[in-house]
């Protein structure tokens, strides 16, 4: 049943692959743009380009200091946007808004990247490590310490009262709303995983394979990165409710000496790694939590599945449309292990997902087919 499901996949991304589009003319005929955070996250995407295009060809407007990468995704012409390391937010949202001057017909911004996810989130779905989640809202929260006494007057960050507070919860433009919404019927995200699933297996396996010999390891909650005995670090010694300081990001799971025994290794119960497509909650903290009890308090009080930068909400100021697709590489809990393999892994994932979503389910407004025969309207779905 899966090899036939698999190679059902496979046809229907052939049949995808020979609607190749015309080289474009000129920059009007870009419509969709795509902003990653890293150069790891940009090459995922370039992989899964069908056609590159030479951006010297295309130029830029006047005044616009961005770099591009050029191609398409099934019938679309996409901009990739290249953003430096450590960019501040109104950086990148000059950066967003350049790109739309640069190509006005941009009508769609894909933020495609990796970031941390929570292992359950509130509803039923389980996430594993290279699992993608499609934001279906962005909320952005503070912490913030309530004690018996009010909010704030409390010392101590093991007080069960702790709370964070919501400051935003930005919904999507109804297009991309009507668009997650078709997303959550079963047999397309079957297909959107099964697409995934394909693309992924023709990738170079330097590039991005799923990293077998790494455990997809997740510690329990309690259980702290930090600076362990003999250690000199007074916060890390004394810690409350996982705060803990901030040399410890630096630090591997191996280094801080984590043991093995306060860990469980997570794996789908068909036993595949094939990465599964979630839909929900991206939180934006004022940094991402640096322990399991903080990751867990963001996904009960926000909802959250998944932990990012603010990037994705600083880029929803110069576009309309935005749509956040995110592969998940750690537990959001300050634990270092593997991170770069399943970084990598993770981006893949993601640009996958969004290979898919777009080639498969993006339409735009004025698109219409013309001088169609019979058998053009083929379904893409599969029985
Ligand atoms: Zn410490
Ligand atoms: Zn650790």
């Amino acid at each position: 049943m899966e090899e036939e499901r698999r190679r059902e996949a496979e046809w229907k991304r052939s049949e995808t692959q020979s609607e190749v589009l015309d080289e474009p003319t000129s920059r009007d005929d870009f419509t969709i743009g795509i902003i990653c955070a890293l150069p790891l996250e940009a090459g995922a995407i370039l992989r899964v380009f069908d056609r590159t295009w030479s951006v010297t060809r295309s130029g830029k407007r006047k005044g616009d200091t961005n770099q591009y990468s050029l191609g398409s995704l099934g019938p679309h012409n996409v901009v990739l946007v290249h953003i430096p390391k450590d960019v501040e937010p109104f950086e990148a949202a000059a950066m967003a808004t350049a790109c739309r001057k640069s190509f006005p017909n941009i009508d769609l911004l894909v933020v495609v990247g990796a970031c941390g996810g929570a292992p359950t989130s509130t509803g039923t779905d389980e996430i594993l490590l290279g699992d993608v989640v499609i934001s279906t809202n962005i909320v952005e929260y503070e912490n913030i310490t309530y004690g018996t006494n009010g909010a704030g007057d409390s010392e101590d960050q093991s007080d069960p009262s702790l709370k964070i507070s919501i400051i935003d919860d930005r919904q999507p433009h109804p297009e991309i709303r009507n668009l997650l919404s078709k997303l959550e019927v079963e047999e397309y995200r079957e297909a959107l995983q099964d697409g995934m699933a394909e693309i992924l297996s023709r990738l170079p396996t330097n590039k991005a394979p799923y990293p077998l010999a790494l455990e997809d390891r997740c510690f329990e909650a309690g259980y702290i990165h930090k600076h362990n005995d003999g250690s000199t670090c007074a916060m890390c010694i004394d810690e409350k409710g996982g705060r803990v300081c901030e040399q410890v990001s630096r630090f591997s799971c191996v280094e801080l000496s984590c043991t093995r025994d306060r860990h469980i290794v997570r794996g789908r119960s068909s036993g595949e790694n094939k990465p599964a497509v979630h839909l929900g909650t991206i939180a934006i903290g004022e940094e991402v939590p640096r322990s399991g009890i903080e990751r867990d308090r963001a996904t009960i009080e926000a909802g959250a599945m998944a932990f990012d930068t603010g990037l994705a909400a600083c880029v929803s100021d110069s576009f309309d449309r935005v749509l956040v697709i995110r592969g998940i590489f750690h537990y959001s809990d300050g634990h270092r292990h593997e991170m770069e393999a399943w970084q990598k892994y993770a981006s893949a994932t993601a640009a996958s997902c969004a290979k898919v979503v777009l080639e498969e389910h993006w339409v735009r407004e004025d698109e219409e087919l013309e001088n169609f025969s019979p058998g053009d309207f083929g379904a893409d779905l599969g029985s």
